[in-house]
């Protein structure tokens, strides 16, 4: 089987046991000390055991979380930009005490052994800093910094029950079935595109100039735990599904969904969903203006600036960097500012807010902003809605 990229670190990391390991798991971990794990923790253990967070074997030790935090590497030197951990209060490290190991507990039900190498104090400031660029708990992601322990449990993990899903199963495929579905379409070089946001005219052109120059595109929407005013996963969903239908070759595009939960660390998380993506077998990722933003805690180039930190080869996988595009009444077609000669007065532009106060009134945004297909979509999500 031809392999577009190899996962970062060389090896697809798989921890998930099977069988009778996995019952023996089971079993074992009702003998050890317990640890009750969240959506946003869940969604990172999923992603660690079937290696979308290759080479990760477990939540980080601090020999891994102080250069990803201070030098955007782990150990071993991998370019490395986001901290994967496990949080837990003074309790919960009374509780473990001694033990050698830790059963991970999810809505009730045990699906993790945590073999426990090092408890140790999480650097929030410095965290929050490096992460995030800022300390302010108006931002997401310190604001969820804040809420965790103040203790870190790092150690390799062994998984005998992925998080239980009620959506979107048709959709879920881990790193290697990806990777499986890349090669058996014989798709050599295939661009991912990460996105939280519903699909308007603007990412559909971004996706299909990508995609002009490979031979597949994956669209890989997020629909982990993302901040209460983003759109429904299911909405955003049912918009790529209807656009497909009509506007897509069904032999050129996968449509998966990306577990992950949202950070919103800007610049550092463009990076970590460009490596992760290369796990899942994409040879080149879209990063657009203010990838993982939110209001205005970062540039809007910013997270096309950092990949300069990195050689080329270090990540492998190739950045493909885009701004915003727009529909321009004189080119007669989608452009951006990069290949738009032309003043704001011949471009169609709509705040976001325009376009919800349109939508929440049934009306469909100009066919030039939205297909009408989409269009018909949100309007029927959001009937009814209150302004935000
Ligand atoms: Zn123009």
């Amino acid at each position: 089987m031809t392999e577009t990229i190899p996962p970062h670190g060389g090896q697809l990391v798989d921890l998930l046991l099977t069988g009778a390991e996995a019952a023996d798991a089971a079993r074992e971990s009702e003998n050890h000390p317990k640890i009750e794990i969240g959506p946003r923790e869940a969604a990172d253990l999923e992603m660690l055991a079937t290696g979308a967070m290759s080479p990760l074997t477990g939540f980080m030790v601090e020999k891994d979380y102080r250069p990803v935090i201070e030098e955007m590497r782990l150990s071993s030197g991998l370019p490395w930009s986001i901290p994967i951990t496990l949080s837990t209060d003074d309790q919960g490290l009374k509780r473990i005490g001694r033990s050698d190991s830790v059963a991970l507990v999810l809505d009730g039900r045990p699906v993790a052994l945590l073999n426990v190498e090092q408890a140790y104090r999480r650097d929030r400031e410095a965290e929050a800093e490096a992460v995030f660029q800022t300390v302010d708990r108006a931002h997401p992601g310190v604001a969820a910094l804040d809420r965790a322990g103040d203790w870190v449990i790092g150690g390799p993990l062994r998984v005998f029950a992925l998080p239980a899903h009620e959506t979107f199963l048709d959709r879920r495929m881990a790193p290697a079935q990806t990777r499986r579905a890349f090669a058996e379409r014989g798709w050599r070089r295939v661009v991912g595109f990460q996105t939280r946001n519903p699909v308007h005219r603007a990412h559909e052109y971004i996706q299909k100039c990508a995609l002009e120059t490979v031979d597949g595109l994956l669209l890989h929407p997020l629909v982990g735990e993302t901040k209460g005013d983003d759109v429904p996963a299911d909405v955003r969903m049912r918009c790529y599904e209807v656009l497909l239908e009509s506007y897509y070759p069904a032999d050129r595009v996968l449509l998966s969904v990306f577990p992950a939960a949202m950070r919103y660390a800007g610049p550092k998380e463009a990076i970590f969903h460009a490596v992760v993506r290369k796990n899942y077998g994409c040879t080149h990722f879209i990063v657009g203006r203010d990838h993982a933003g939110v209001g205005d805690f970062y540039g809007t180039f910013d997270a096309h600036r950092i990949f300069d930190r990195f050689e080329p080869d270090e990540l492998g996988i190739t950045p493909l960097f885009f701004d915003h595009a727009f529909w321009c009444h004189r080119c007669e077609g989608m452009a951006t500012t990069k290949i738009c000669p032309h003043g704001d007065e011949d471009r169609l532009t709509l705040s976001g807010t325009k376009v919800r106060e349109m939508l929440r009134n049934g009306e469909r945004p100009p066919p030039e902003f939205s297909r009408p297909e989409v269009a018909d979509v949100l309007i029927e999500a959001m009937a009814g809605t209150a302004p935000a």
